[in-house]
Formats: C-alpha cells, sequence, structure tokens
C-alpha cells in the first residue's frame, strides 16, 4: 500500500516536472519569438528609414540635373535644338531617353521619336508648371514591353512662361536599382506607393512585378487582412507611419512597415511600404532553437540519467531491504519469514532443529566458527531438501525444516541421515561435538506456521538431554499432562485470586536434641475437586511464564503474615524458611521488594529465612551481591538441594551462606561408602565455613544417627514429619511462656 502511494506521488512529480519544463521552454521560446519579432520589426523601420533617404536624394539629384538642364533649354529656340542638347545627358545620366514636349503637346526625343502625348499626365502636370514623377507605366514611344519610369519638369522661357517640358524616362529596371539599396540581404521587398497604395516602384526578392498596388500584396488573404487594408489606407491619407504583423495574399504572415516620402523637388505624396515574410523570422530563430534543442536535450538527458541513478538505488534499496527481511545474515539462506512467505499450504512434516551445547562451541571456539558451523548445517540442510521442500534458520542454532513426506518411517529415515551428517561436522571443522536434536510435527494444513512450529518445539523437549536418541514426534507427547499444563497455566491468576494456594510447613529438628527448630513453607495448589496439585506439578510451568515470581511473592506474605499472627497469638517464634525460585531473583529490586514486605507485616527478618537453589547460583552472576544484600537486611540465606546436580564447593567460598541443605539424593549414599565420606566432607568443610548444615529428605533412623554423628546441625524429612497443614504445625508449636 506504501509503495503503491509512494509510486502515484513519483508519477504525479514526474508529471508535474515535466509539465513544468515543457510551459518554461514554450514560455522561453515565444519570448524570444517576441524578442526576435520586434527586433525584425524595428530592422525594417530601420530599413524604411534609410530606403526614404536614400530614394528621396536619388529623386531630388535627378530633378537637380533636369532643372539645370531646363534652364538652359529656355535659350533654345528649336524643339530640335533643345532635343540634341539632352542627347548628352541622356548619355551621360543613362537615361533610356530623354524628350522635350512643346506647348501643343508634341514629344520629340533623343531617339527619334515624335509623337504627340498632350494626354499624358507629365504632360499635363509639366505644362501647368509642376515637375512630376510616374509610377511604371507602359512606354508610351517605343514599343519596348518594358515598364518605364518618367519624371518631367516645366521648361520656361525669358518671361518665366512654361514653353515646354522636358523629360527623362528610366527603364523601370534601372530606376528600381538606383533609387533602392541592397539593404535587405535579398529578403523581403520594399515598394513605393502613392497614397492610394498604387506602386510607384519595387524592390526586393518578394516583388511581383506586376502588381499594381500594395494591396494586390495583401488582397484576397483572410478578413483580417481588409482591416488591415482600410487601416494601412486611412494612415497613408492621414500622412501616418505604421509597422506590425499582417498576413498577405498567401496567408502567410509578413512584417510590415510603411513611412510617408516627401520629396522637395516634386508635389508627391509618397509612401515606402517594406515588407520580411515570415521566414525571416524563422530563419533568424533557427540558431537560437538549435542551442535551444542542446540545452533540451542536455536537460532531458540528465533527467533521464537522474531518473536511471535513482530507480537504481531505489531497486538496490529494495534489495537491501528484502535481504534485510528475508536472508539470514549469517547462512545467507532463508530466514524465518522467507520461510513462511514460500512454504504455501500443504500436508507435510515441519522438523524444528537445534544444536546440542551449540552455545559452547561459541565459547570455547569462538562465535566466527559459531556462525560457520550454522552456515555448513544450513547446507547440509539444503542439499537434504527437494525441490519441493524448504528450510530455513529461525534464530540463534534453530533451524526450521518442510519435508513434504507422507510418511513418519520416510522422514525418520531422512533425519537419521540428517543427522549422520551434521555429525561429520565436528571431524571436518575441528571442534566439540555438533549433535542436532529435532522434534517433528505432521500436519495436513499449514496455514498457522507458527503453531505448527511450536508443537515440533514441544515435540523436541522430549529428546533433549537424552543421549539415546536425538528426534521424536509430536505424537509421542502426552497430551494429556499438555492439556492439563495448559489449564494449569490459564487458571493461576483466578487460583491466586481465590487462595487456592495454600501454606504447608515441613518442620525441622535439631539432630541432637530432636527438638522443633523451624521448617520450610512449601506451597500446595487446592484443586476445584478438593484435591491437592504438589509444586512439581506446576512451579516448573509458572518458571516458564514468570508467574512464579507472583507466586514465590504471595508464599512469603503469606508466611509473614502468620508470623506475625502467631506472635500476636503469643505463640513462640521460630524461623521459617521460603523457597525464592531463580526467577524471582532476576528482578533487580527483589531486595528492596521482600525488605518493604518484612517491614509491612512487622516481622523480624530471623523469622523469614530464604531458601535459595543450587543451581540460582550458577546462572545468575549477580547472585553474591543479591545473598550480601538479603543478609544485610537481616534474611537468612540457605543453599537449597546443595548436591543435587551441579555440585560446586567453590560457590561455598564464593558466596556466604547461613546454611546448606543437603539434598535427599545426598543422604540417600548414607550406606554407601563412599558416599558417606563425601558427607563427612562437606559437613566437615561448611563448618569449617562456619556454615549450619541441615539434611533434607531423612526417611530412616540409620540416616538420622550418621548424620547425629557426623555433627550435622538440622534434620528435615520424613522420618520426623512430613510437610503439615497449617494448623496441624500450629498445633506442634510452643507458647511463649
Ligand atoms: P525443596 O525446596 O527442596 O523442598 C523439599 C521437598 O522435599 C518438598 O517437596 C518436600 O515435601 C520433600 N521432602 C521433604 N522430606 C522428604 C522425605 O523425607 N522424603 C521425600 N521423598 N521427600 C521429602 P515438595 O513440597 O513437593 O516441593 C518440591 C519442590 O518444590 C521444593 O523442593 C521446592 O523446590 C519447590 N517449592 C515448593 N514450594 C515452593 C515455593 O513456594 N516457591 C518455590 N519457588 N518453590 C517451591
Ligand atoms: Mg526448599
Ligand atoms: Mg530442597
Amino acid at each position: 500500500m506504501k509503495h503503491k502511494k509512494s509510486g502515484i506521488l513519483l508519477t504525479a512529480v514526474i508529471i508535474s516536472l515535466s509539465l513544468a519544463f515543457i510551459i518554461t521552454v514554450a514560455a522561453v521560446f515565444n519570448n524570444i519569438r517576441n524578442n526576435l519579432s520586434s527586433e525584425v520589426i524595428s530592422s525594417l523601420e530601420e530599413e524604411v528609414e534609410q530606403n526614404i533617404s536614400l530614394i528621396r536624394r536619388e529623386i531630388d539629384d535627378k530633378f537637380v540635373v533636369l532643372n539645370s538642364l531646363a534652364k538652359e533649354l529656355s535659350s533654345y529656340e528649336s524643339d530640335e535644338a533643345a532635343v540634341d542638347k539632352m542627347k548628352v545627358f541622356a548619355e551621360v545620366y543613362n537615361f533610356r531617353r530623354m524628350g522635350y514636349v512643346n506647348l501643343e503637346g508634341t514629344a520629340k526625343t533623343t531617339d527619334g521619336f515624335e509623337k504627340d502625348l498632350s494626354f499624358a499626365d507629365f504632360v499635363k502636370e509639366g505644362l501647368s508648371g509642376k515637375a512630376y514623377i510616374t509610377a511604371a507605366v507602359e512606354d508610351m514611344l517605343g514599343d519596348s514591353d518594358e515598364k518605364v519610369n518618367v519624371i518631367s519638369v516645366p521648361v520656361y522661357d525669358f518671361a518665366q512662361k512654361v514653353k515646354g517640358v522636358m523629360f527623362a524616362e528610366y527603364n523601370s529596371e534601372s530606376f528600381r536599382n538606383l533609387i533602392f539599396s541592397d539593404s535587405m540581404q535579398g529578403e523581403g521587398s520594399s515598394y513605393v506607393v502613392d497614397t492610394q497604395g498604387n506602386i510607384i516602384t519595387s524592390y526586393g526578392s518578394d516583388v511581383s512585378k506586376d502588381l499594381p498596388s500594395i494591396f494586390s500584396y495583401i488582397e484576397g488573404s483572410k478578413a483580417s487582412d481588409d482591416g488591415l487594408r482600410r487601416k494601412v489606407l486611412s494612415n497613408m491619407a492621414a500622412g501616418l507611419e505604421d509597422s506590425g504583423v499582417g498576413p498577405n495574399r498567401e496567408d502567410t504572415y509578413f512584417f510590415y512597415c510603411y513611412k510617408p516620402l516627401k520629396i522637395e523637388s516634386v508635389d508627391v505624396q509618397w509612401y515606402v511600404f517594406s515588407a520580411e515574410p515570415r521566414e525571416v523570422l524563422t530563419r533568424r530563430m533557427k540558431p537560437i532553437m538549435n542551442d535551444i534543442q542542446y540545452l533540451i536535450i542536455i536537460i532531458v538527458g540528465l533527467f533521464i540519467v537522474s531518473n536511471i541513478i535513482h530507480i537504481y538505488y531505489n531497486l538496490k534499496r529494495r534489495r537491501e531491504l528484502y535481504q534485510l527481511a528475508y536472508v539470514d545474515p549469517v547462512t545467507g539462506g532463508d530466514n524465518f519469514v522467507a520461510f513462511k512467505q514460500k512454504i504455501g499450504n500443504r500436508p507435510g512434516f515441519i522438523v524444528s532443529l537445534d544444536l546440542v551445547e551449540f552455545k559452547l562451541i561459541n565459547s570455547v571456539c569462538g562465535v566466527e566458527k559459531g556462525d560457520e558451523v550454522l552456515s555448513e548445517v544450513w547446507k547440509i540442510l539444503k542439499e537434504n531438501c527437494r525441490g519441493d521442500e524448504i528450510c530455513a534458520r529461525v534464530n540463534a542454532d534453530r533451524f526450521i525444516i518442510f519435508f513434504a513426506e507422507e510418511e513418519k518411517e520416510a522422514v525418520a529415515l531422512r533425519i537419521e541421515h540428517l543427522t549422520g551428517q551434521i555429525k561429520t561436522l565436528s571431524e571436518s571443522l575441528n571442534i566439540p561435538r555438533v549433535f542436532p536434536v529435532m522434534g517433528i510435527y505432521h500436519t495436513d494444513s499449514l496455514e498457522n506456521i507458527d503453531r505448527c512450529y511450536g508443537d515440533a518445539l514441544r515435540a523436541k523437549s522430549l529428546v533433549k538431554g537424552r543421549r539415546d536418541k536425538n528426534y521424536a514426534f509430536y505424537d509421542e507427547l502426552d497430551h494429556d499432562a499438555i492439556a492439563m499444563n495448559q489449564k494449569l497455566e490459564e487458571s493461576f491468576d483466578k487460583a491466586l485470586q481465590n487462595n487456592c494456594f495454600e501454606v504447608w510447613y515441613q518442620p525441622k529438628f535439631d539432630a541432637h536434641s530432636e527438638e522443633l527448630v523451624g521448617a520450610e513453607a512449601l506451597v500446595r495448589w487446592r484443586d476445584e475437586d478438593g484435591s491437592l496439585i504438589p509444586p512439581g506439578r506446576f512451579i516448573p510451568l509458572f518458571e516458564k511464564n514468570g508467574n512464579i515470581i507472583k507466586l514465590d511473592e504471595y508464599v512469603f506474605r503469606e508466611v509473614c503474615r502468620q508470623q506475625k499472627q502467631w506472635e500476636k497469638q503469643g505463640i513462640r517464634c521460630i524461623p521459617v524458611s521460603v523457597n525464592i525460585s531463580r526467577f524471582s531473583l532476576y528482578y533487580s529490586n527483589v531486595v528492596d521488594k521482600y525488605k518493604r514486605i518484612i517491614q509491612y507485616y512487622e516481622v523480624e527478618p530471623q523469622c523469614v529465612e530464604l531458601e535459595i537453589t543450587e543451581s540460582a547460583t550458577i546462572e545468575n552472576t549477580e547472585i553474591a551481591s543479591l545473598i550480601e544484600q538479603f543478609r544485610d537486611a537481616g534474611f537468612k540465606i540457605l543453599l537449597d538441594d546443595f548436591g543435587s546436580g551441579y555440585s560446586s564447593l567453590a560457590t561455598l567460598n564464593q558466596m556466604k551462606f547461613d546454611t546448606i541443605k543437603l539434598d535427599k539424593s545426598l543422604v540417600d549414599f548414607i550406606g554407601n561408602d563412599s558416599g558417606e565420606k563425601l558427607l563427612e566432607f562437606i559437613i566437615r568443610l561448611a563448618h569449617s565455613l562456619s556454615i549450619k548444615i541441615t539434611a533434607e529428605g531423612v526417611e530412616e533412623q540409620k540416616q538420622v544417627e550418621f548424620l547425629q554423628q557426623l555433627d550435622c546441625d538440622d534434620i528435615q524429612g520424613y522420618y520426623f514429619s512430613k510437610p503439615l497443614m497449617r494448623k496441624d504445625f500450629e498445633s506442634k508449636l510452643e507458647r511463649r511462656a
């Protein structure tokens, strides 16, 4: 779910970034276009400005020439003489022809034509005393198809009356070359037009020679150009200038600029109209676009590369997480989580395997060697699994295997084979004994693997500590006992609340005087049916689930309460010892807690002694300090069950006990020579350390006698008394004098 969410988020971020990138690029692109458009328009304006001054100068120059010649002609009598004079000028100034028109309108030209031109505008204007310049018009004299531009000035006589008109004709082509500079670099075109848009002359790459009017260039396109046309016409009529972008007749947009062209020598109102095709912009943008393109490629490249890196690290992290989650770091194989995921749901056998005394390998040979052993064991397990079977390390030296077998016998065979292989490791790895123990559980469904594994573990407990057998099937377990255990565990709290736990007292007697000198408090569970459950039945269970701490405290409180009550009843106090399990000792505040309890009941600490088992002294390294603290608080400490298991005389030196309780198994040695010697030695040693001896489990008279001989201090056992209910025990207590 989390993955899906972050995936959606990532996609959203990528899409947003891409959109932002596209929008930015488009904005940059648009900005560049606008800037370039303005640049094109302003260069067009400059262009028009330049052309205007150029054209003005060229035309003014020509009129100066014509006017000065016209002055000379005023003295000429005949038309022929005037024409003769013009011939040299026509040649020098590269006119197509020059001519003189008399008052009747008859024109005579330098190239020999004579024709009535009284209809021509330039003649009419000239005769009325005005200089004139025509648009590109048909040749009125010759038979050439080429168009011409005619400039004309009036010729005056001495009385300053017009006596004729002098004109010069240009080939339109040469006129065009004459007045336009090549500043347009082959792009676009310039037109000299009158205020109606009629073309006087034009120049440039985009010029259609036959166009009569600038509006032929614009006309024919969409409705918007009508707007442009109207605007141009009204501006020109008002003598205004303008520039911008507009559509032309091919519907391709173009840049335009027009400005009025005033010429001193001739009274005409013209305009220079320049236009550049849209492609100019495209062409100018091209290098910039190329740069942007490279930039985009680089950015997109970086984006892709960073994405690839991101994906790579993501995959790597996922792999690492997978390793952490599913791979066992020691064996490199599956862990329990992976096992659960892969196993599926099918019938078969779940085997729980661990190694006997593996801790010993770790502490003797080092953790590295220990890891190597685990790795090798895993390899063996893996080799012993078929394709549809699976194994994994659960933790520490615990493994789980799934055998897809149907018969117990087949599993037993495979287990024996496996055991043989694992045993060989001690030799190949040069380490102490490697020995596996296994519990096996057959299941039809693997839906609850934890439960199956738990049952396999339970089966394994049957062979823990055994030398003759290293595996057991779950069905070998005593299921009634298991169910009973479960019931006991579940009903503990209720039993404690309802005072179902009774404290019984087993008296202790002075070995010599055989007087009652103390007692041991022993707990019993009164079942609902009134029967008694012995402590051996439930204490080990409560030691496993931790309830023993509550139970020990309960018994201790009961004894304190009882001692106080006896005191109030005037009964002489004899010490009662209470058992404290090693689990109760794991609590750091155990001493404080017990001190508070005796304070609460106002009982002297000598009245409640504490029995700590021998195994507790071995397991808890802080035990010596705890014993010290208890003794400082005034408690007497008894070492219980001495000689039952891990007998260590050294502990007598390391820890200060007030009394040693000899275990029944030692007392039972009485009658055996070496056993008796051992007992004698222990008692002597204890006495030399000022430790008292209480013998437990004394059942026979000869045992009493022998212990008396050895100067044993106290005796506890069936010989004198079994554990007694409170009131039976109470009846044996003496009243204070
Ligand atoms: P323990 O502390 O060594 O107690 C002595 C056990 O030996 C008692 O068994 C007692 O009934 C038994 N016993 C005494 N004299 C003889 C004898 O002459 N012959 C035989 N065959 N047995 C004798 P019990 O009462 O069944 O207690 C068993 C163990 O349960 C105790 O061994 C003690 O370790 C534990 N226990 C009992 N009450 C408590 C308790 O309140 N807390 C804790 N932590 N453990 C307790
Ligand atoms: Mg005891
Ligand atoms: Mg004991």
